[in-house]
């Protein structure tokens, strides 16, 4: 498991402004970035690099005693008061990242502090940025999972009108890592960071043909970049069920490193695609039924492979415009209302009045698109075979023992269908789900996916 250079995380986000050849430049907000065997001691120098003061702990029950102890007893050495707010244990259920949970922060916060310091990874990460937003103070976070690679990023994905959306907030001032404390996360959380970086085997792929067919910005510097965190995150694989801190560090650097990389083209772009949307649409389905939903890595992990699949029939494919324009003509608009409102229930609603404004269901809109994908379609190929074989990156996953198939985990057939079918609506990005409705070969993929369930 060699760590190349580019993981030097004081270099990179000390570098300032970088003059990129894709024409952009690019900078990260994030002023301190620690990972490593015992780093949690650098919280001290961490918080007077940041010119605060007195920080304000936020944690989870669980993150606090596994963490947030540790956190208390290096501010005590150092002499640092400090306030604290843990939330309430509710039974084995997670913590819900919603606003009840955002506005009980800000109303705990101790005005005597200067900083919030969060304790936690996924849905206590996002709340305290809400909250750190909302507040006006600075945030620092020591993670306590290598879970997922939000932890530097500016946005949160949060509960909001009984569905889970993405929210623009304030990104941590810096990020502390101590594997040896992250090592002792449960092992679904392990897992799921490496399911987050799984993501980036298809993500990739497909930023850049959507660069191809929509025109979006792409940067292959980045790109690269990206490539060497998963390669370097997924080689942590096999030492993770003996949770063994070689392996916790490389999840977490690449995570880590990934989330900079987004914040260098200011796009999810390149860690989140149509494997993302697997992932989202669950969580949204899974609201809807009154649910709960298992972890954003779990999901993500187990929606790379699918994509992964996906890629591979696609590349077998030569999509023609008549075939394409048949579909186009025989579009029902209320059978597609319809879909969405059993998937998403109540939810739906808004997917739907979003094509008002993106109109991609629009017959003509729908054929240029296609005359762009019809053109490209070598190009294209020779962007999927990029792309891991699904079973190799399958085989890698198990070895971490995490699942890898939707039924694994409670999810069936039609999930995992309807997941794949609603994924184009429920946002403004263009995947490898709106390029197959595109060219009209929705009902085979459909079955497809059964398949893999
Ligand atoms: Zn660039
Ligand atoms: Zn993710």
């Amino acid at each position: 498991m060699e760590k190349p250079e580019v993981f030097d995380f004081e270099k990179l986000i000390t570098a300032g402004e970088v003059d990129c050849a894709c024409g952009q430049k690019h900078s990260t907000e994030i002023k301190i970035l620690a990972v490593g065997r015992g780093v949690i001691e650098e919280l001290p120098g961490a918080l007077k690099k940041l010119n605060v003061r007195r920080p304000m702990i936020v944690s989870g029950p669980f993150s606090f005693e596994a963490v947030g102890k540790k956190v208390c007893e290096t501010l005590d050495k150092a002499g640092i008061v400090y306030s604290v707010f843990v939330f309430q244990r509710n039974g084995s259920k997670k913590i819900q990242p919603n606003e009840k949970a955002v506005a009980e922060i800000v109303k705990n916060f101790d005005r005597a502090c200067d900083v919030l310091l969060c304790v936690g990874s996924g849905s206590v990460g996002d709340v305290c940025k809400a909250a750190a937003t909302e507040l006006n103070v600075p945030q620092l976070t020591v993670g306590s999972a290598p879970s997922m690679d939000g932890y530097t990023s500016a946005s949160a994905s949060l509960e909001l009108n009984n569905t889970k959306a993405t929210v623009s907030v304030n990104a941590p001032e810096g990020v502390i890592c101590d594997v040896e404390l992250m090592a002792q996360a449960p092992m679904r959380l392990l897992w799921a960071g490496l399911g987050d970086m799984a993501a980036k085997t298809c993500s990739l792929c497909e930023w850049e043909m959507a660069s191809v067919i929509m025109g979006e910005h792409y940067c292959p510097d980045t790109a690269d970049l990206v490539k060497l965190c998963c390669k370097r995150s997924l080689s942590g694989a096999p030492g993770i069920p003996e949770r063994s801190l070689d392996s916790v560090q490389a999840v977490i650097e690449g995570l880590l490193l990934s989330g900079v990389c987004m914040s260098y083209v200011n796009s999810s772009r390149p860690a989140s695609g149509l494997e993302h949307y697997f992932s989202h649409c669950w969580e949204m389905m899974a609201i809807a039924r009154g649910q709960e939903y298992d972890l954003h890595g779990i999901y993500v992990g187990i929606g790379a492979v699918i994509t992964l699949s996906i890629f591979k029939k696609l590349r077998q494919l030569r999509p023609d415009r008549a075939h394409a324009e048949k579909a186009a003509a025989a579009f029902d608009r209320d059978a597609w209302e319809a879909r969405l409102r059993s998937v998403f229930k109540g939810t739906a609603e808004s997917f739907i009045a979003l094509e008002d404004t993106l109109q991609k269901n629009d017959g003509k809109k729908r054929m240029q698109r296609v005359d762009r994908i019809l053109e490209n379609w070598d190009k294209l190929v020779k962007i999927m075979e990029k792309a891991p074989d699904p079973d190799e990156l399958e085989a890698t996953l198990k070895r971490s023992g995490m699942p890898t198939r939707a039924s694994e985990i409670g999810l069936c057939a039609d999930d995992v269908a309807d997941a794949f079918v609603c994924s184009r609506d429920t946002r403004d990005k263009y995947l490898t789900s709106s390029l197959i409705w595109d060219i009209g070969y929705m009902d085979e993929f459909e079955a497809f996916v059964k398949e893999l369930a």
